[in-house]
């Protein structure tokens, strides 16, 4: 019988911390959950606390804490709610804490998932961008913390249950020649770059296989999410940018392949179900009921595969570049992008200014190597405030604010 695991989940409110509920309510008898953290989603946060009764509610925004404190202390009277950015990190590094779901969105999940790290937890790793904007601090943080870090990005998830269980990162050693990873192509799959000219918010969220959050299905349809997943694999992994193949496969059913030197390719598949990689994580290195269904092939019936468009899909070119130019260049590219995605979403930008938008910015900020975490952290501003100005002078160009 495994002992009962005290988790924290970072990011409860979204989609993959809403998966991560699901999985968890399953199995009450190996999981209790220590806290809950959101950025102002106060009512859902409370929904969950109710569920949950975890000893621990976080709002990172402090302002939208009042509205939830009085419903809180009446349905959850052992919980306690602590406001504020710094919360984040004290539940992801509690000593009571075992297991740290990091599922925040964007940059602003790294410094928690770093706090995680450096104590040493369980680490479930959805938050892609901490490891792209802090790949090295990062890993370098795991290991002297003592950390397992376990992938949770599905195709990263695929890769790990494809290398030997004792290859702990070393894939050299494993006789590893490619990752392949592979990609859904996204809802824009197949289209010129003039097609994509006067695609919608509402198009570009609309993915074929994935149910997820709103910037990261927008990073599906540009296919930087390939170029960040590339960063994420590169890292996790310990390989470099040439040794990872990107492979659109439509269907979503195969999750990423390793590719030995002897020929042989191992791949992972199963329903496009967040689910399970989450599950593969709780519970390694044994399995668990996720809720998934099983994968009827029959019905599948096809896997098709192509190569990437690197021409009308820009964007994963542009990460490719950074990843290989090294230092910061890819913490700027993924500052820019989130700055340019929010303008997108918001009707202020174009599909096409996205990648646009990122190549201004890395053309104005000095790639630095940065070996703190408060560097990071203001190469990050910089490569923020030089996007939204590059952002209004375009606005401004085209008469639009
Ligand atoms: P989402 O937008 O659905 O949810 C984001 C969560 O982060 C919410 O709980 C929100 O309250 C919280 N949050 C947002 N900004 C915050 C801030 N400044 N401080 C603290 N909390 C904040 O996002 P998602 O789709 O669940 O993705 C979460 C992470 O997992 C992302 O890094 C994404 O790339 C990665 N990921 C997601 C999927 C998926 O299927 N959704 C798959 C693989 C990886
Ligand atoms: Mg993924």
């Amino acid at each position: 019988m495994t002992a009962l695991q005290n988790i924290t989940v970072l990011g409860s409110t979204g989609s993959i911390g809403v998966s991560t509920l699901d999985v968890i309510a399953r199995h009450p008898q190996r999981y209790r959950v220590f806290a809950l953290a959101a950025h102002s989603s106060a009512h859902v946060l409370l929904e969950q606390c109710r569920q949950f009764q975890p000893r621990y509610a976080v709002l990172s925004d402090a302002s939208a804490g009042p509205e939830l404190l009085d419903a809180l202390a009446a349905a959850c009277p052992d919980t306690e709610l602590l406001l504020g950015d710094w919360a984040l990190e004290e539940v992801a590094a509690h000593t009571d804490v075992d297991t740290v779901m990091a599922a925040i969105v964007g940059a602003a999940g790294m410094p928690s998932a770093l706090a995680a790290a450096r104590a040493g937890k369980r680490l479930l790793l959805a938050n892609k961008e901490a490891l792209v904007t802090a790949g090295s601090l990062f890993i370098k943080a795991a290991r002297d913390g003592g950390a397992t870090l376990l992938p949770v990005d599905s195709e990263h998830n695929a890769i790990f249950q494809c290398l030997p269980s004792n290859s702990h990162g070393q894939v050299d050693t494993a006789g590893v020649d490619k990752l392949l990873l592979t990609a859904s192509g996204g809802p824009f799959r197949g289209r010129s770059a003039q097609e994509l000219r006067q695609v919608t918010p509402e198009q570009a969220c609309a993915h074929p296989n994935w149910d997820m959050g709103r910037k990261i299905s927008v990073d599906s349809a540009t296919l930087m999410n390939k170029g960040l997943e590339l960063a994420e694999a590169c890292w996790l992994f310990g390989m470099s940018e040439q040794r990872v193949d990107v492979v659109v496969h439509p269907q979503s059913i195969i999750h990423s392949m390793v590719q030995y030197r002897d020929g042989s390719v191992l791949a992972q598949l199963g329903q496009p179900d967040m689910r399970t990689p989450i599950a593969c994580c709780l519970a390694w290195p044994e399995r668990i009921d996720a809720g998934v269904g099983n994968l009827d092939l029959v019905t599948v019936g096809q896997l098709d595969f192509e190569a990437p468009d690197y021409e009308a899909f820009r964007c994963l070119r542009i990460a490719r570049e950074c990843i290989q130019a090294g230092g910061s260049a890819m913490a700027t590219c993924n500052a820019a992008n989130e700055i340019a995605v929010a303008a997108f979403l918001d009707g202020r930008l174009g599909f096409l200014d996205i990648p646009s938008l990122i190549e201004e910015t890395l053309a104005r900020v000095e790639n630095i190597e940065p070996e703190s975490l408060e560097q990071v952290e203001d190469s990050d501003t910089r490569a923020r405030q030089v996007a939204v100005e590059r952002l209004h002078a375009a606005s401004h160009s085209v008469g639009v604010g």
